[in-house]
């Protein structure tokens, strides 16, 4: 069909600058390894963190849904798509993250638009960490409040934002709990202080923390103590938790608003039964076995560990996410085919991810891989970076 060339012109270009990425379709489950192309390759770039999304109990409970309430619900929460079993899941994780209510949206990605969007007016201003994931930046795009960014992680700078700010009826300091490109945890106890200080309110996306941070996986608050001090964590579900969805844990007014005004969950239908119960046995599960998350940590300092001795570059990473930054797009997309190559599933990431220059092939290890898997992964990374002149 014609129409598009303009589209295709700039695919083009892409193809040439060996930037264009096709879509990467596994053959199997999401586990430790995967099958691409019919070959088992050792998975390296998933969000798995606890290999949740195999969990047989969690298996179970969908299946089981499935049996009791169908394959979905047929429509919106607020018309007729409330199933008992999304308000259970709902108060168990509010109880879960020690805040008096949560509300569950589709994703991580829209529980962050329906937030920023809606609980902010004209006369109100959003102050947001510069790296930020892409979500937030949207969200923030879609409130008429205010903006004000200030430089990553820097106190000095967010108290300036904080200082300029005060003819504002509301401010709202948001950040990531753990980066999602450089691994890295805000220094959110600082924050909290400066937010307390200048009558601030505080928002944690905590994407990367569910599961992997806190008591139980319960976050980067719990992390540092500071419940009952931050006023909205978003989290997501689809990471750590292994399934879909995102929710906002706050007050019940801040639930009871975003049902009335949130357009992301006012206008697109409920998760179908078996993601709410699966997300729910994960719950049990992250609390049944806390063994996972400790294997989780483990294989993290192994893995890091085994990176940087050899030479590579793993940024400011203090968590699984752990970057291996090349800097040149098309250098770390040779990196990332010749892992797969050697038997690694490990994604490059480029612009607009990350800024230009700072190029990487993320990895983020799963309480699932042993230590001889990881073992084998490194001697991939060693043989891959060697040919590459990276190390
Ligand atoms: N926030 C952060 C920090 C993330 O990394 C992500 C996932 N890419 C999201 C939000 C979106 O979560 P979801 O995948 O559930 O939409």
């Amino acid at each position: 069909m014609k129409g598009f060339e303009y589209l295709q012109e700039e695919l083009d270009s892409m193809k040439a600058e060996g930037i264009f990425r096709s879509l990467v379709p596994l053959e199997s489950d999401q586990g430790a390894k995967v099958v691409i192309n019919g070959k088992e390759v050792i998975q390296l770039s998933s969000n798995n963190y606890l290999g949740l999304t195999t969990h047989p109990k969690m298996k179970q409970a969908a299946i089981e849904a499935v049996e009791k309430y169908g394959a979905g619900t047929g429509s919106v929460r607020t018309i007729a798509g409330t199933f008992s079993l999304h308000e259970e899941f709902e108060k168990k994780l509010a109880e879960f993250k020690h805040t008096e209510a949560t509300l569950v949206l589709q994703s991580g990605f829209t529980a962050n638009q329906a937030i920023l969007s809606s609980i902010l007016t004209k006369e109100d201003v959003v102050i947001s960490d510069e790296l930020n994931h892409a979500s937030i930046i949207d969200g923030i795009r879609l409130t008429k409040a205010a903006r004000k960014i200030y430089k990553h992680v820097d106190l000095k700078s967010l108290e300036e934002a904080l200082k300029e700010s005060g003819d504002y009826r509301k401010r709202l300091v948001v950040t990531d709990g753990v980066f999602s490109m450089d691994g890295n945890i805000a220094p959110l106890p600082e924050i909290v202080e400066l937010c307390e200080k200048y009558d601030a309110l505080v928002m944690v996306d905590d994407a990367h923390a569910s599961g992997v941070l806190g008591r139980n996986g319960r976050g980067t608050v719990d992390h540092f103590d500071l419940n009952g001090r931050v006023h909205i964590q978003v989290g997501t579900l689809s990471k750590a938790i292994g399934v879909l969805g995102g929710y906002v844990a706050s007050t019940q007014s801040v639930r009871d608003y975003l049902i009335h005004k949130g357009r992301p969950f006012l206008f697109s239908t409920s998760h179908p039964p078996a993601v709410t119960a699966a997300c729910s046995a994960a719950i049990d599960v992250l609390l049944e076995e806390p063994e996972l998350i400790d294997r989780l940590w483990e294989n993290t300092k192994f893995f890091k560990k085994g990176l940087q001795n050899l030479g590579f570059d793993t940024g400011r990473s203090d968590t699984p996410v752990t970057p291996v930054v090349v800097g040149d797009e098309a250098k770390a997309h040779q990196l990332s085919d010749k892992l797969l190559e050697y038997g690694v599933f490990a994604q490059g990431i480029a612009f607009p991810t990350v800024a230009k220059g700072q190029a990487r092939v993320r990895t983020i290890v799963t309480a699932e891989h042993t230590k001889e898997v990881l073992q084998e992964a490194l001697d991939a990374f060693e043989k891959a970076g060697k040919e590459l002149n990276i190390i």
